[in-house]
């Protein structure tokens, strides 16, 4: 899953960048080549040591030191620096890289189109995560890499906007995530519940059970929904809303799996009932794609205006 997502992001600038030219030359062959049965994945490259929420969120960004540094050459930029936590950056063919241009600051973000086999590319290694270990993070050293002007994304000093454009389409499938893992942590506490004896009769038939599982089923439907709801205007991504929905459904999410492994208690925690590898997946969709802190401060700033009208009230 974080596989797939992550190549869904890293490809998003190049859908997003305005340019048909970029998403004839390169977009389309990336689908050619996966159809074509050769996987050609693509990293999205924004964290860096130092620069996680700076990199997600406004308020950081006046303290932002940038940890790839894009630097004019002839004929294009040298990228110096470090970006980590990168998903699918081990085995990422290409990858949109934002880089902060040389002496400038966040204001500065442009997106390079790099390409992972070039020189100076380094993957330095991979993670050693919690949870979703089929999807590598790997810290990326780059050493006078060289991009040419024309891979540049969207426009140079534009890279912020595209950023955030990104995370806004990212966000609600990050969101549908945390619909699954507890979809999947309420129905092994159901069958669980179902066979398992206690004092001669299955748990099911305990009516606190039956409460906790009630609950349960009604915290995956609501967050269900929510992802449908916000999911119907997504085509024209709003930051307030992917942000809300990410928040909300993940964090729910884990409130699940957490009722989940009250129910299973001992059995939660062993290997093959699964539930003990959704409980370690479903926390790490609360830091990804901006902690549910930062996610939660992207609402507040994007209703700001409104917030700050005193003129007119305002509604939920
Ligand atoms: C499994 C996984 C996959 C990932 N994949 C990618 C990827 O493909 N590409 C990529 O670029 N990145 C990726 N990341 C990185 C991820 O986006 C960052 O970890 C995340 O944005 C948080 O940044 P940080 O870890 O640097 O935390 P920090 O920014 O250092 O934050 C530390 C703490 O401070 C809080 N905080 C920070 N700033 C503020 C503020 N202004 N106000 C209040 N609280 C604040 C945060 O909420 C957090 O609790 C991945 C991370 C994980 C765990």
């Amino acid at each position: 899953m974080l596989l797939l997502s992550a190549h869904h992001l890293g490809v998003m600038p190049l859908a997003l960048s305005g340019s048909v030219n970029t998403i004839l030359r390169f977009l389309v062959p990336v689908y050619r080549s996966c159809q074509r049965g050769e996987p050609h994945l693509v990293a999205f490259a924004i964290t860096e040591p130092g620069a996680g929420s700076d990199a997600e969120e406004g308020h950081g960004a006046a303290a932002y030191r940038p940890g790839v540094v894009a630097t004019p050459t002839i004929g294009g930029y040298l990228l110096n620096g470090r970006k980590c936590y990168i998903s699918g950056g081990d085995l990422a063919k290409t990858a949109t890289v934002f880089a902060a241009l040389h002496s400038e600051g966040m204001e500065s973000w442009t997106c390079f189109y790099v390409d992972c086999d070039a020189p100076g590319f380094k993957v330095v290694r991979t993670e050693l995560k919690m949870g979703m270990r089929a999807s590598g993070a790997a810290e990326i050293e780059f050493t006078d890499v060289f991009v040419p002007n024309d891979r540049i994304i969207g426009g140079l000093r534009k890279g912020w906007a595209l950023n955030r454009a990104t995370l806004n389409a990212s966000r609600i499938p990050v969101a549908s995530m945390g619909v699954g893992f507890a979809r999947a942590a309420t129905e092994t506490a159901l069958e669980f519940a179902r066979r398992y004896t206690l004092g001669g009769k299955a748990l099911i038939h305990y009516q606190d059970v039956q409460l906790h599982l009630a609950t349960m089923v009604a915290e995956t439907r609501a967050i269900r929904s929510l992802v449908w709801e916000e999911a119907r205007d997504a085509w024209q991504p709003r930051q307030l809303n992917a942000s809300l929905c990410k928040f909300h459904a993940t964090d729910r999410a884990q409130h699940v799996c957490e009722m989940a492994m009250d129910l299973l208690a001992d059995h939660g925690g062993l290997h093959e009932q699964k539930l003990e590898k959704i409980f370690r997946d479903v926390r790490l969709t609360r830091i990804f794609e901006g902690t549910n802190q930062i996610n939660r401060l992207s609402l507040i700033e994007d209703w700001q205006d409104q917030l700050m009208n005193f003129d007119q009230g305002i509604g939920v």
